[in-house]
C-alpha cells in the first residue's frame, strides 16, 4: 500500500483499506510473526486508534500517556494530516517498527496490534481486519474519536494532562 493513501485529502476513504483484501492469505496474523509480514500486511495492522499520536511522559520507568495530541493528528478520523511527510515535520514522531513494539517501558498502548501479536495474542474482535471496516475501531470506542484530548499547541506542563485510560 502505498504512503500516500494515508494522506487526508478530500478522496480519501479510511474505508478504502480494508476494502479490497481477498489477494491475502486469510488470517495472516495468526500465521506470520512481525517480521516476516510484507510491508502491506504491516500497514494493515495499524487500526488507526490514534493513541501512539498522544504525547507522554517517562516517570520512575513507567510510560504516561497525557491526553495532549500531536498538532497534526485529525482527532475526527484520528489521522495523521501529513504523514508522507512526518518524520520530516515532527522530529520525535516514531516509525513503528520491531524496534518500537519492543520498546522498554512499552509507550504503544495496549490495544495495539503490533504490540499484541508481538506478545502472542490476537486481535481483538474490532479489529478492522476481523470486521473488515475502518470504523469499527471507532465504533468500539478504542480510539480517540470523540475523547477528550487537546491539541500539544502552546501547553508547556504535560504533567497536568496525565491520564490513566483503562486502554493504554
Ligand atoms: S497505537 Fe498502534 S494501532 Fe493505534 S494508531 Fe498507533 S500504531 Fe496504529
Ligand atoms: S506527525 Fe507523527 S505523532 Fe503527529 S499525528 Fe502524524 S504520525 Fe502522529
Amino acid at each position: 500500500m502505498s504512503e500516500d493513501k494515508y494522506f487526508i485529502d478530500d478522496s480519501f476513504d479510511p474505508e478504502e483499506r480494508f476494502a479490497h483484501l481477498e489477494h491475502l492469505e486469510p488470517e495472516f496474523w495468526k500465521k506470520k510473526k512481525l517480521e516476516e509480514m510484507s510491508k502491506e500486511e504491516w500497514e494493515l495492522l495499524c487500526d488507526g486508534c490514534g493513541k501512539c499520536c498522544l504525547n507522554k511522559l517517562e516517570i520512575k520507568g513507567k510510560i504516561r500517556f497525557t491526553n495532549t495530541r500531536c498538532r497534526f493528528l485529525d482527532c475526527q478520523t484520528c489521522l495523521c494530516r501529513i504523514y508522507p511527510n512526518r518524520f520530516q515535520k515532527v522530529p520525535d514522531c516514531r516509525d513503528i517498527d520491531l524496534n518500537a513494539v519492543r520498546e522498554k517501558p512499552r509507550w504503544l498502548p495496549k490495544t495495539c496490534a503490533y504490540w499484541l501479536l508481538d506478545n502472542g495474542l490476537d486481535l481483538p474482535d474490532w479489529h478492522p481486519l476481523k470486521t473488515g471496516r475502518a470504523a469499527s475501531v471507532h465504533e468500539a470506542k478504542m480510539s480517540l474519536k470523540n475523547r477528550e484530548t487537546v491539541s500539544e499547541t502552546g501547553i508547556q506542563n504535560y504533567e497536568n494532562y496525565i491520564i490513566d485510560w483503562e486502554d493504554l
